[in-house]
């Protein structure tokens, strides 16, 4: 096998690899600290729902059932719902769909890598229109990009990986009339949000260029059965469905998926947790002279220090392993860190107080 034989396009790309975790505590990743099977009705009903699973069979290609639940909790139908394999697989279809050789694509940043490394893969320029020093969005710059570049999709991440900044509805509305053709809104992190009016679902019938993007990986706590959701007109839908592989969500993972979604007053009834941690966590770590950090709608917060390497190494030596940038990128002097319980995030907080007070 030989490079050269890849498309041009990726043969500088690496494959993504995570190094071996050998701590225990590990919040680099958004995930949730809570685990609905501890839920005991949940867990019964997962045993049951296993159980039945034919694994003989293929699964259904849209997922029925779990699509219909999905559009439920959505307030939409199953036709405005499209299933697979966790929102990454969503950004590549829509990639797939859309993106070809000398298209522009405007992202913020920073932001989710996944939607420039997905547009460049095709051969798309991404253009990046940067956030203010204070991670809050910078709309009319991004306005002023989108009519200098006539850009085939625009990508906004709300509330924004990694900084937690949240758009209000106004400034997405402006973004979305703006946009010449496609916005891909990512609400992967929406329900941890204190205002749930910024969601664009209830107005999702007046935009037809809009693609929602949400998932179970983050409120639901399902990020190891890879279930994420488009919530798109039918039509846009449609579109998107002509690059889906047939059988792209096994059947294990929709089993899974019914059990959260029936069960969803009882899931979401754990987020309010992870608010008010966030909110501890935030206050906590505000009051380290040092340290920055910014206001979040998500289970993370974005801290910046000039010690964050310091602060990395010593979480570290505590068991805990957060995330870190690096060298050269704008967040070269932060960290991100995942929400987690009382107990951890107190031990988060004394040991960067240690470094940085
Ligand atoms: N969007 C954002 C903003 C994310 O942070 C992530 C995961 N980290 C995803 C989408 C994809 O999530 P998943 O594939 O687990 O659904």
């Amino acid at each position: 096998m030989k490079n050269e034989w890849l498309r041009k396009e990726i043969q500088n790309f690496e494959p993504y690899r995570v190094a071996p975790i050998t701590v225990p505590i590990v919040i680099n990743a958004n995930e949730s600290f809570q685990s609905l099977w501890d839920l005991p009705e949940v867990k019964a009903d997962l045993a049951q729902e296993l159980a039945a699973v034919a694994t003989n069979r293929y699964p259904l290609p849209y997922a029925d059932e779990l699509r219909e639940l999905v559009g439920a909790y959505c307030g939409k139908k199953a036709e405005n719902i499209l299933l697979g394999n966790g929102g990454d697989e969503m950004i590549s279809l829509i990639t797939q769909a859309f993106l070809e050789r000398g298209d522009k694509i405007i992202v913020h940043s920073p932001t989710f890598d996944m939607y420039a490394i997905g547009a460049e893969s095709m051969g798309a320029r991404a253009i990046a229109v940067p956030d203010r020093d204070d991670m809050t969005h910078d709309t009319e710059q991004l306005l002023q990009a989108i009519a200098e570049n006539d850009p085939k999709i625009v990508y906004l991440c709300n509330p924004n990986n990694p900084t937690g900044a949240l758009w209000s509805r106004e400034e997405l509305d402006k973004i979305i009339k703006a946009a010449p053709r496609i916005v891909l809104l990512d609400e992967a992190y929406m329900e941890f949000a204190e205002d749930q009016e910024a969601s664009l679902l209830p107005e999702l019938d007046n935009y037809l260029n809009l693609y929602i993007l949400r998932t179970l990986s983050k409120a639901f706590g399902l990020a190891g059965a890879r279930l994420g959701y488009l919530a798109a007109s039918p039509e846009a839908i449609d579109l998107v469905s002509r690059v889906k592989a047939p059988y792209n969500l096994n059947v294990f993972s929709q089993a899974v998926g019914r059990v959260a979604l029936r069960h969803k007053e009882k899931v979401l009834a754990l987020v309010p947790a992870v608010q008010q941690q966030r909110r501890a966590l935030l206050a906590e770590l505000s009051s380290i002279g040092r340290v920055r950090v910014f206001p979040s709608a998500t289970n993370f917060i974005l801290l910046q220090s000039p010690l964050s390497g310091e602060i990395y190494e010593a979480l570290l030596g505590k068991g805990i392993l957060v995330k870190k940038y690096g060298a050269g990128s704008r967040l070269a002097d932060c960290l991100r860190i995942t929400v987690t319980t009382a107990e951890v995030n107190k031990l988060v907080a004394d040991t960067i107080r240690e470094v940085a007070c």
